[in-house]
């Protein structure tokens, strides 16, 4: 008898010989400056606790008291069990935060996307999409059935192209773009590709999952940092990151969000996120509007770390936020600086294919307003030593 899955075997063995197999490793400890990774302390530059709130203490009393009144399970979606009034309160005030009119959560910021992209285009459709957005994106784009028509990253002019080339072989057309692009640290140029996709009156939609609670005032995200207001037609975001918690949310017009609450499918055949879910987020949303220390905090850290790191001779490619790669080239010694890193008690990730382009792997470090002035310093003391051992620099 033969075995049907041997294939998958041949699969992971060959991932291992090219060093690209994801070896995850394990973590006995809150999310926080340091963990506790396979048994050791290290640093941490890997997680997108922006501000620091995944273990902040104002949500996690949050998070605890709501378990006494609302218990901890929604136990079936909003639109057959009835919604807890608790996620209403949280869409408000997110829409509030935002300065848009209505906004309604996913289970996550993937979810998010698999549920307005299809709830926007279908056959008859077409999306123009940068060809560097997030897989959640794409996902979400070949699920609508609309053709997918990809444009230079983060370029306004072959965005324009491309539209021209399609004219008039369509009915809707939707321009897609992250905000921040979670491999590079860099930003879409969104002012632009908002004046291209008006003047060929396409939707715009945004996904700021690295923006929010990072970029704009007080972390009011890319819209805001464009002063895009009104302007852009779907804000996707995630509340997994800079909020700390889990889940997905979508933001703009009142009559997106009432759409999705009728077609959107992971709202309409999936759980909310949990009560302590969203007591946490609500408290991370009064945390950002009473001030902005945490985001402040994040964006000199972003500037100490990346400074020094480019003094030491590191290249840190396109990055203008807090997301810093390193970047390496091949993915064995990419793989290789992040286990020499771990020695020293760095916990970095190497990136490579398919995440990032083959030849382009690197070590993504991730700050947080939760870093330390010495965390940082512990941190660049390693990347200097196994730079310097691996030949990196000099
Ligand atoms: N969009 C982008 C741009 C992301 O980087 C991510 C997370 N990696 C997501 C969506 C998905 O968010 P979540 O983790 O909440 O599913």
């Amino acid at each position: 008898m033969t075995d049907q899955l041997q294939w998958i075997q041949t699969e992971l063995d060959t991932l291992k010989d090219q060093g690209l197999y994801n070896h995850i490793r394990t973590l006995a400890s809150p999310q926080g400056p340091w963990l506790v990774v396979d048994g050791k302390k290290a640093l941490n530059f890997c997680s997108n606790n922006y501000l620091g709130l995944a273990n902040h203490p104002r949500l996690v009393q949050a998070a605890k008291e709501i378990v006494d009144r609302y218990g901890v399970g929604p136990t079936a979606v909003r639109s057959i069990a009835g919604t807890m009034d608790i996620h209403l309160e949280l869409e408000r005030r997110l829409a509030q935060f935002k300065g848009v009119e209505a906004a309604v959560t996913f289970q996550s910021g993937f979810c998010a996307n698999l549920a307005v992209i299809p709830a926007l285009v279908s056959k008859e459709d077409v999306i123009f999409s940068d060809e560097l957005n997030h897989a959640s994106i794409i996902d979400g784009s070949r699920l609508s059935r609309a053709r997918i028509e990809r444009f230079a990253h983060a370029n306004p002019a072959d965005l324009e192209r491309v539209i021209r080339a399609n004219a008039g072989s369509y009915r809707r057309g939707l321009v897609i773009t992250d905000g921040v692009f979670s491999m590079d640290g860099d930003l879409a140029p969104l002012d632009e590709i908002y004046a291209v996709s008006s003047a060929h009156d396409l939707m715009l939609m945004v996904d700021d999952a690295h923006g929010e609670g990072v970029v704009g005032k007080g972390g009011r995200g890319i819209v805001d940092h464009f002063n895009l207001h009104g302007k852009v037609d779907v804000e996707v975001g995630t509340l997994s990151k800079a909020f700390g918690v889990v889940g997905g949310v979508v933001a703009g017009k009142s009559v997106i969000v009432e759409w999705l609450r009728q077609r959107g499918r992971p709202f309409l055949f999936s759980s909310a996120v949990t009560p302590p879910d969203v007591a946490a987020c609500l408290a991370a949303v009064d945390l950002l509007e009473e001030s902005t220390d945490l985001v402040d905090k994040l964006w000199e850290n972003s500037r100490y770390f990346k400074t020094e790191m480019k003094a030491l001779g590191f290249d840190t490619g396109l990055s203008v936020t807090p997301i810093t790669p390193i970047m390496l080239g091949e993915a064995p010694l990419a793989q290789q600086f992040s286990r020499e890193l771990y020695n020293e008690g760095v916990f970095a990730m190497a990136i490579g294919f398919p995440t990032v382009p083959q030849g382009k792997a690197r070590i993504r470090v991730m700050i947080s307003a939760s870093h330390s002035r010495d965390d940082l310093d512990y941190g660049l003391q390693a990347f200097a030593k196994v730079g310097r051992k691996l030949g990196v620099i000099r």
